[in-house]
């Protein structure tokens, strides 16, 4: 591969959104291991309701724009940075504004489908996108990806998985791909009894067993419904069809994920569970970085386990192949019913299973809504879902 000029502007001008979450940390961890300033220019930074943060960030890259996306935040932020130079915005507008600015590669590290917005405006001025929001993906894949290609920018993920799968697909082999197996740590309660996870507390459920996550995510891991999500986010990145996405559970989470070919080659991408890995790649892609991080210690590590996923425990990765049977809008129905599950489950007002139950309902009741055309439609199914959702989360 060579390098080529993205058609939405240099490459080394990067925005962030979503950077005071933990990927957007990690992101500016990485983008200081790589130089900094000397080898960066920091476009735009958005945070929503943690503005010490974001203005902490915003003064030590030389940020020209930081937007929060809680317009009652604006006067903090505004005063956080008076005297600095850096311009200040708020809200939907202010989100939109720092995905237009001429940033080459966009970071999207918003969670959930607040980050949508943002990351299709950049995909339409032809931004490269460093992809972490894997909600966009599922909820609008097929808008994104097609948006992304019309304007000349790329998808380059950075979720770990498909970051790994992106890095062993041989493109000149696209024909011969049979399959991609997508691993999974299986979470905290990978061992469980299903009546011990019945009664399971948020701080259980957060509690990763190898990785260091933002709450949704985690909670997501604790139930599969981040697998559930992935399996869809692969679908578009990569032109699947369902039946060629399999997950194994993998409790080290060494083994990132693998691309299995005709003659029977399977390749894989291993490293450390360390975010940073992944986020370098899709930031300095088509070349690799050096990057400080763990280096694997195979001796050490000794044994690399593999198991099938019980689906009676973790019936979100059923519910993810139901969305991708049915096709239409069931991805942005599934996306939007098991957020909102899921922050009913963190207010302690649903049990820990009730999270599949409530979202299978709603996909159910919304089963048959055709593909999206517009940003428009997808926006609509994802309000009716979360509509249902909550009613039937109490
Ligand atoms: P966090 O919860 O740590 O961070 C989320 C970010 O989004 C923060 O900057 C937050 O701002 C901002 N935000 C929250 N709500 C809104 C809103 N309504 N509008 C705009 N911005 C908002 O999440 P993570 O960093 O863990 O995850 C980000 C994305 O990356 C998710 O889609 C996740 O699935 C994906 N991902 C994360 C991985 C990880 O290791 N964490 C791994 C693979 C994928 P603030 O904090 O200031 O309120
Ligand atoms: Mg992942």
């Amino acid at each position: 591969m060579s390098a080529r000029a993205p058609a939405g502007g240099d490459a080394r001008r990067i925005t962030i959104l979503g950077s005071t979450g933990s990927i957007g940390v990690n992101t500016l961890d990485v983008i200081a291991q790589l130089g900094g300033r000397d080898a960066f220019e920091i476009e735009a930074l958005t945070g929503s309701a943690n503005i010490a943060l974001l203005a902490r960030q915003a003064r030590q890259c030389g940020a020209r724009l930081a937007v929060t996306a809680d317009p009652a935040r604006y006067g903090e932020l505004k005063e956080a940075l008076a005297g600095t130079g850096i311009a200040v915005a708020a809200g939907r507008s202010g989100l939109a504004e720092a995905a237009q600015r001429p940033a080459g590669r966009v970071m999207a590290a918003i969670v959930g489908t607040a980050g949508l917005e943002p990351t299709l405006a950049a995909a339409e001025r032809g931004a490269d996108i460093a992809l972490a929001n894997k909600e966009c993906l599922v909820a609008a894949g097929d808008l994104l990806i097609r948006t992304a290609a019309r304007a000349g920018g790329r998808v380059i993920p950075v979720d770990s998985e498909h970051s790994a799968i992106f890095q062993t697909l041989e493109t000149d082999n696209r024909h011969a791909l049979e399959r991609i197996v997508l691993t999974a740590s299986g979470g905290p309660f990978r061992t469980w009894p299903r009546e011990k996870m019945a009664a399971a507390t948020p701080d259980m459920a957060r509690v990763h067993p190898n990785w260091s996550m933002g709450m949704k995510i985690s909670i997501g891991s604790a139930s599969m419904f981040n697998k559930a999500l992935e399996m869809i986010e692969a679908r578009h990145l990569f032109d699947l069809r369902p039946e060629q996405i399999e997950v194994v559970v993998h409790p080290q989470s060494i083994v990132h994920s693998m691309v299995g070919y005709a003659d029977g080659s399977v390749l894989a991408q291993l490293g450390a569970p360390d975010m940073r890995t992944a986020i370098g790649y899709a930031l300095s892609w088509p070349r690799r970085p050096h990057l400080d991080v763990e280096r694997l210690d195979f001796a050490r590590i000794g044994r690399l386990d593999f198991e099938a996923p019980d689906e009676e425990r973790f019936p979100a990765l059923r519910l993810a192949r139901l969305a991708l049977a049915r096709g239409g809008l069931q991805g942005a129905v599934l996306n939007a019913a098991e957020e909102t599950a899921c922050a009913a489950f963190v207010a302690g007002r649903i049990g820990f299973l009730a999270m599949a139950e409530i979202t299978e309902k709603v996909m159910d009741r919304l089963a048959g809504l055709p593909a999206a055309g517009s940003i428009g439609a997808v926006m609509a199914a994802d309000a009716d879902a979360r509509r249902l959702a909550a009613t039937m989360a109490g």
